[in-house]
């Protein structure tokens, strides 16, 4: 048993390091590489990725998890030998399912997709991106159709980012989450909005660099395994254990984008930093869905990085950083500017309370597309008409409209959007197992202090990657099932106090 692990494991540091090397050149794409360089990294990708996909659906992969089978069987759950057998043949099994051609033919399409999207959006233009979509919906139920036995056509889509979920699970959390919602959103309108203009002086770049760069070295985003520089989309990428990079983007003329995304992507960081070392070269090492994925991002970018108790420490650093623009600002003004609530048409620009709104508008979309209850044609239609009814603005535009983001325009439509939301509402979650077990977190926060929250999410959500799924996590973290009630709190203590909230 121990040569056949010892064999999986040599197979799978193959696949791991071809999917690194891959990372190496998006990251290089989206940082440095020059215009020219495209064409020719479009095919260094695709030939990574096939080689990396033969790999996978190597015979010789399902042989050795079918010899390993018993001794995991023999295992306790929590085993890591276990853990790994039981992924890799989770993802195995998935992966043989999906004939060759089609996810070459996927990927093409992707690429000239989204080569397009980026030429039609700023040209506002809806109908040239048209028969891209139709033919990516035709893919993406090709792509389910991969995985008979669905309850639901958008259940397998969702369920290669977010694992155990299905359509009818993610509906039910967003009917409870939009009922309680909405009526915070309508309270918090129908009062004077925030001023903002405190975050909308001119802050020079370096001087948002070296900020950001200390706050999230406080947080213990690790720079000896890690780097940060700038990109177009802000993301953040694992090479190795050793090498998780993050980019970001500033605004001179809005001081929010760099700092909010700079914590955000170290969210993301941090996860992959702390994995276990010795899942290394192995499925496990990875976080375990979207939806725990961007929990973490958004635990250090709002739940942290937007609190009173953290700026008390760092208003007066940010203040140094930036004495003409800000030496007048009081904290508390501040504070409400950087948690103005309003209704905007982007939603990656959207706030805390209505963040949710825009998630579940895609979601729903998605939904209907693959279930063949609205066509491509109608969607930008459907679109502001639905976002009308949820925010009371109707999009000038398809730009800031139905071609907003990238998702559906270099990926497969269904399963691409619900993590956001469940991991706004696990953020609040996990934080809320954190302070029960540290209760002296909020104080340290105070004094610019983050090890025992860091160590925590260390302890109890990184280092475990994939071993345990989204569903299990939860319940070994937080003692429950998912649920949205921490969250729908946080957003009534916290929005309560810097509005009138009689809900
Ligand atoms: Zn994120």
């Amino acid at each position: 048993m121990e040569a056949k692990l010892k064999e999986l494991k040599a197979h799978l540091n193959d696949i791991f390091d071809l999917q690194g090397i891959a990372g190496i050149l998006y990251w290089d794409q989206s940082t440095y590489m020059p215009k020219g360089g495209a064409p020719a990294r479009a095919r260094q990708m695709a030939i990574i990725q096939r080689i990396a996909h033969e790999k996978f659906i190597d015979p010789a992969i399902g042989q050795l998890l079918d010899d390993l089978q018993p001794y995991a069987e023999s295992l306790p759950y929590e085993h890591d030998d276990a853990a790994l057998i039981r992924v890799t043949r989770r993802m195995y099994e998935r992966e043989i399912k999906v004939p060759t051609e089609l996810t070459t033919a996927m990927s093409a399409h992707a690429a000239a997709s989204y080569q397009a999207w980026t030429e039609a959006r700023p040209a506002n233009d809806f109908a040239r991106m048209q028969p891209y979509l139709e033919k990516t919906l035709d893919f993406s139920r090709q792509l389910a159709n991969c995985f008979p036995g669905y309850d639901h056509i958008a259940d397998p889509l969702i369920d290669f980012r977010d694992y155990g979920m299905k359509a009818e699970t993610v509906r039910a959390v967003f009917a409870d989450l939009r009922a309680q919602t909405v009526p915070i959103v309508q309270a918090i309108m129908a009062q004077d909005p925030a001023d903002d203009s405190c975050l909308r002086k001119h802050f020079p770049e370096s001087q948002q660099i070296a900020f950001g760069l200390d706050v999230i070295r406080h947080f213990g985003y690790d720079f000896d395994r890690g780097r940060q520089d700038k990109t177009h989309h802000p993301f953040a990428t694992k090479f190795s254990i050793g090498d998780v990079r993050i980019t970001t983007r500033y605004k001179e003329n809005f001081l929010g984008e760099g700092m909010f995304s700079t914590m955000h992507e170290s969210g993301h960081a941090m996860y992959e930093q702390g994995l276990n070392p010795e899942y290394e070269g192995t499925l496990l090492a990875r976080g375990t869905s979207s939806g725990v994925h961007e929990s973490q991002s958004r635990l250090w970018e709002n739940v942290v990085g937007r609190s009173r108790g953290f700026w008390e420490h760092f208003y007066p650093q940010l203040q140094a950083h930036f004495p003409d623009q800000l030496n007048d600002v009081p904290l508390d003004e501040f504070y409400r500017a950087i948690n103005k609530v309003e209704r905007s048409l982007i939603r990656t620009d959207a706030d805390e309370v209505t963040y949710n709104l825009h998630v579940m508008l895609r979601f729903d979309f998605e939904l209907a597309l693959l279930e063949g209850n609205l066509t491509i044609a109608d969607l930008p239609d459907a679109w502001n008409a639905r976002f009308e009814a949820d925010f009371g603005i109707t999009p000038p535009d398809h730009k800031d409209g139905v071609l907003q983001d990238v998702h559906w325009f270099y990926s497969n439509i269904g399963g691409a959007f619900q993590g956001y939301t469940l991991g706004n509402v696990l953020s609040a979650q996990f934080y809320g197992a954190a302070l029960a077990a540290n209760p002296a977190i909020p104080d340290q926060i105070k004094q610019g202090e983050f090890g025992t929250l860091h160590e925590w999410l260390r302890t109890n959500i990184w280092q475990h990657g994939r071993k345990f799924t989204a569903n299990e996590l939860v319940e070994r973290v937080t003692g429950q099932p998912l649920t949205i009630d921490p969250y729908i709190a946080y957003l009534k203590t916290k929005y309560g106090a810097l509005y009138t909230l009689e809900v």
